[in-house]
Parts: C-alpha cells; sequence; structure tokens
C-alpha cells in the first residue's frame, strides 16, 4: 500500500448564480482534484476549493505546492503511516486546502486497501447527517423563496443566513423575514465572515434576539481580541469560531481566551487527521461543533459527510453539506442526493467516490 504517484489536476465548473458573502464571491469552482496511486493499483481521491480571500490559497498555488512539496514528501510511504505522513505535510506553514485534500485522498487509498469505508474507519457513530443550506446574499424575498425551495425540494430544516453587509437594515431584515417565511419549526443562525465590528454585532444579535437563533457564526474578526471577548461574553447563543480556528492550536487559543464557545470544522481546510484532532479537542473542551462548508463540490461533500457521521459530537447538529446543489456539474459518476432533509455518507470501500472520466477530462484544465 505504499503512494506510488500524486496528482494534482486543476478544472473548473461554473455556478448556477453567484454565491455572496462578506469576505468575498465565487463564480466558477475553480478546484482541485488530488489522485493518489498506490502500488497496488489503488486511486484515492479528494478535493481541493482554494478559497484566496480566507486562506490565500489558488488553484495554481495548490497545484504547485503539491507537485513541488507534498508528492515529494509522501511518496514511498504506506498509506497506513498516517501519522508520519501528517508530520511530514505540517513541516511547510500554511496551505491548508492542498495538505487537506491531499490527506484525505491518501485516507480513501486506504479505505479501499483496507475494505471498509472512511466513516468506518474514523469511529462509524452514524451513516448519515441532517443538512444545512447556506443562504448567502440576495434580497430579503430571494432569500426566503430560496430558503422555501430547499425545505420544499429537499426538505431541509436549518438554515445558515449570510451576515455582514449593513447590521442595522439589511441584514437583521433578512433574518426576520426568514423567521416570519419560514416559521418557528426551523432552525436560523447567522454567519458574518467578519463583516461586522463587535458593537455591531453585539447590537445587531439584540436586535434579533427575539428571532431564536441557534448560533452566531465570526461575527467580527478574531485579532479584534478584546472586541471579541467583550461580544462573546454577552451573547446568549453559542458564538461559532470558523475561518480562525484552522488549527487545533487556534481553537484553543479562541476557546480559553473565552473569544468563542463553539467551533466548525470544515474537511476542506483540515482534511480528516487534523479534523479528528480538532474533534477531540473540542469533545474535551467541552464545545459545540458545526461541519461547515468551503463552497465544496460533491466529492468535498462526501467528505464532509464521511467525516461528520464518523462521531456523534458532529453528527449532533445538522452540516452545511447542500452548497453543491449550486454547481451546474460534478465529477461524480454517481450524483449525490439529498432525501428529507438528509445526506447519507457512501457505505465505501473509501469514500465510494468514482470519478466520471468523460466529466473530468471535459472540465479539467490542464
Ligand atoms: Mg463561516
Amino acid at each position: 500500500m505504499k503512494i506510488t504517484q500524486v496528482e494534482a489536476i486543476p478544472f473548473a465548473i461554473p455556478y448556477r448564480k453567484p454565491l455572496r458573502f462578506a469576505s468575498g464571491e465565487v463564480h466558477v469552482a475553480e478546484h482541485v482534484l488530488v489522485r493518489v496511486t498506490t502500488d497496488d493499483g489503488v486511486v484515492g481521491v479528494a478535493e481541493a476549493p482554494p478559497r484566496p480571500f480566507t486562506y490565500g490559497e489558488t488553484q495554481a498555488s495548490i497545484v504547485a505546492v503539491i507537485d513541488s512539496i507534498f508528492a515529494p514528501e509522501v511518496v514511498g510511504l504506506d498509506v497506513v503511516e498516517r501519522e508520519q505522513i501528517h508530520a511530514r505535510l505540517s513541516r511547510t506553514v500554511g496551505n491548508p486546502t492542498a495538505r487537506s485534500a491531499l490527506d484525505m485522498a491518501i485516507w480513501d487509498a486506504l479505505g479501499q486497501s483496507l475494505g471498509y469505508s472512511v466513516t468506518d474507519l474514523l469511529g462509524g457513530y452514524t451513516d448519515r447527517m441532517r443538512v444545512s443550506h447556506m443562504l448567502g446574499f440576495d434580497e430579503p424575498a430571494a432569500m426566503v423563496a430560496e430558503a422555501e425551495r430547499m425545505h420544499d425540494t429537499y426538505g431541509i430544516t436549518t438554515f445558515k443566513v449570510k451576515v455582514g453587509r449593513h447590521p442595522f437594515t439589511l441584514d437583521t431584515a433578512v433574518v426576520r423575514a426568514l423567521r416570519e417565511g419560514l416559521g418557528d419549526a426551523v432552525e436560523l443562525y447567522v454567519d458574518g465572515n467578519r463583516g461586522w465590528s463587535a458593537s455591531e454585532s453585539a447590537r445587531a444579535m439584540k436586535e434579533m434576539a427575539d428571532l431564536g437563533l441557534t448560533f452566531a457564526e465570526e461575527l467580527c474578526p478574531a485579532d479584534d481580541v478584546l472586541g471579541r471577548r467583550w461580544l462573546v461574553a454577552q451573547l446568549d447563543v453559542p458564538f461559532i469560531a470558523d475561518e480562525s480556528v484552522v488549527t487545533p492550536a487556534e481553537l484553543t487559543r479562541e476557546i480559553l481566551g473565552g473569544s468563542a464557545t463553539a467551533a466548525s470544522i470544515k474537511t476542506a481546510r483540515t482534511g480528516f487527521t487534523t479534523s479528528r484532532r480538532v474533534h477531540h479537542l473540542a469533545e474535551g473542551l467541552g464545545i459545540e461543533l458545526v461541519m461547515g462548508n468551503q463552497i465544496d463540490g460533491q466529492l468535498g461533500s462526501l467528505c464532509s459527510v464521511a467525516f461528520g457521521s464518523a462521531f456523534e459530537l458532529t453528527s449532533r447538529r445538522a452540516g452545511e453539506l447542500s452548497n453543491f446543489l449550486d454547481m451546474t456539474d460534478d465529477l461524480l459518476a454517481e450524483p449525490l442526493e439529498i432525501h428529507a432533509g438528509e445526506l447519507v455518507a457512501r457505505s465505501g470501500p473509501g469514500l465510494g467516490a468514482l470519478i466520471d472520466p468523460d466529466k473530468l477530462a471535459h472540465f479539467r484544465q490542464d
């Protein structure tokens, strides 16, 4: 089960409509397919979705760092040597998405070689997650209409609302319109992507106090250290740290510093190996976790549900698993489907992800 080849293949698939949020917007999924081949003929796959405005990686930088730094570090290692692989990949700072896709492709190869699903190898708690749908910036009526469509078509009852435009007019109006339009049966939470200041966040959360929000996520920047601590201390809902906790050390600092009270795990940026560390740390700290979405395609969403369903703590809350619905096509031969508000992890072996060769040939850019 030795790794003989690592490939980083850039591909691009357009979105049906651009997704807009406080830290940027996305029109085309310019992702990288990572393929790991072993000497027993197994091919593991995963997908890297760059987010230049959040982590500083681009499609070209992901291909470059995998080809020039990461691939030479892991070729020749056995896929069971996960801690050795992790140690070698961790020598290079930054590049979380590139490192994570390679890590997950190796886990896929390991699962295929052993004949187990990745979910079972990680923990095997359950085989599915409830789905939370992310509502990007739009007019209030359009966001209510999208939520209603997601509820009626896919049975989704949990919605994350992107805020961070203008706190006291548009943002709170959108959330109020959603609560009034969708009723009390749905779960709503807000994500500011650092778009508000701490004081704007405090005032906006007071204005929305009657709307029954479940969480508030990354409303203001973690670098506003005292401001965020002041905000989090006065909230009566958990404050999710997302892009501020890419490593276990960052999670420790944010939680012990009182600057967050929950965390988001995104397999796109922490893979399976580091996500597992973050999960165990969160369990020890006694905080809630939400499986987040880095605007993943179907392969990335399959990785998220494979991880999230492996543990009790991550499967307790709905996972953000529906962004792939906004893409015009995908690479998987057998498309993902959300039924009755749930997404099922594949029974494997590995991730159970078969890439359609015709689609890859069509969308690849190299
Ligand atoms: Mg977020």
